[in-house]
């Protein structure tokens, strides 16, 4: 008996104490880790938020996630898109030529049946009879090409003089109007020209020096009239006024060539664009068929 009860003393000692030791240690240090950590939690919850709300004042969640502003709140939803809206309807299907395939425009009858439209822009005058006025013809001066056909006097079946008027080819809206303008001096003409003959093509900003000063029109799909080298433009027209065919947009001048620069009124005459979309009318044509096509629009 003495033997069991020692040997029960011994269980107790060696086995359960310890167990019982190291249960209540863990327990006691549960309960200390749970009173240390809870009140470090609400701590940095109510940290977060507070920085968040700081982030949202400082306006850059606006910026940074437009989106999300947006989604809820109907009023900006309305302003997301009505400009798209408005922009679709104002803008119906481009027409644009079809391309073969290599890559260049068609200009299909169909296409010329849908610029019927436009008219000449000087009353009376037919399609020139030089080819290196027609849309096209190589510029060797400025290492490029011809954009536009030209109306000078002697060819083109009535006189062109300085001063004479200018008229919208077509219904349509003013896209561009230059009536702040200054001619380049000779000099500076020169000096981009030089730049335009050592590049590969004429850039579009000296381009653009070189047409003068100028009016563009934009036409029902999207189609563009340019009428470039004016003296004049009409004062009473500004960008996105509405013009009708036949109305007095400017008078014809040589701003923009040689002899604007040199401030003579010599060589005047206007050149004149028709694009659809990156393609100017006759893009990639011979000149018996580029003068074939401009006439059967304009004519
Ligand atoms: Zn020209």
């Amino acid at each position: 008996m003495k033997h069991l009860n020692l040997m029960m003393k011994s269980i107790l000692d060696f086995v359960i104490k310890p167990v019982v030791a190291a249960s209540l240690s863990s327990l006691a240090l549960i309960i200390v880790l749970v009173f240390l950590i809870h009140p470090v939690y609400p701590l940095v919850a109510e940290n977060q938020v507070f920085k968040k709300s700081e982030f949202v004042l400082t306006g850059d969640i606006f910026e940074q996630e437009p989106a999300l502003q947006t989604l809820n709140d109907s009023a900006s939803l309305e302003l997301t898109y009505k400009p798209v809206a408005a922009y679709e309807a104002a803008e119906p299907t481009l027409l644009l030529p079809r391309l073969d395939k290599e890559g260049l425009p068609k200009w299909e009858q169909s296409l010329v049946d849908q610029l019927d439209f436009l008219t000449s822009p000087l009353l009376g005058a037919t399609i020139t009879t030089r080819d290196s006025q027609l849309p096209g013809a190589p510029r060797a001066y400025r290492n490029g090409t011809h954009q536009g056909l030209d109306y000078y006097d002697g060819f083109c079946g009535i006189r062109i003089r300085f001063g004479d008027p200018v008229y919208a080819a077509g219904d349509g809206v003013i896209y561009r109007i230059d009536h702040e303008y200054s001619e380049l001096d000779a000099s500076a003409r020169r000096e981009i020209l030089d730049t335009a003959q050592n590049l590969e093509d004429t850039p579009e900003d000296i381009l653009d020096k070189l047409r003068g000063r100028q009016v563009w029109i934009k036409h029902d799909y999207g189609v563009m009239t340019r009428y470039a080298h004016l003296y004049q433009v009409a004062d009473n027209v500004e960008i996105g006024d509405p013009v009708k065919t036949g109305y007095l947009i400017g008078t014809i001048g040589n701003s923009g060539t040689g002899d604007g620069a040199r401030g003579n009124r010599l060589n005047p005459h206007l050149h004149f664009e028709i694009w659809l979309g990156e393609y100017y009318l006759g893009q990639g044509l011979t000149p018996p068929e580029v003068r074939h096509l401009w006439q059967e629009v304009l004519d």
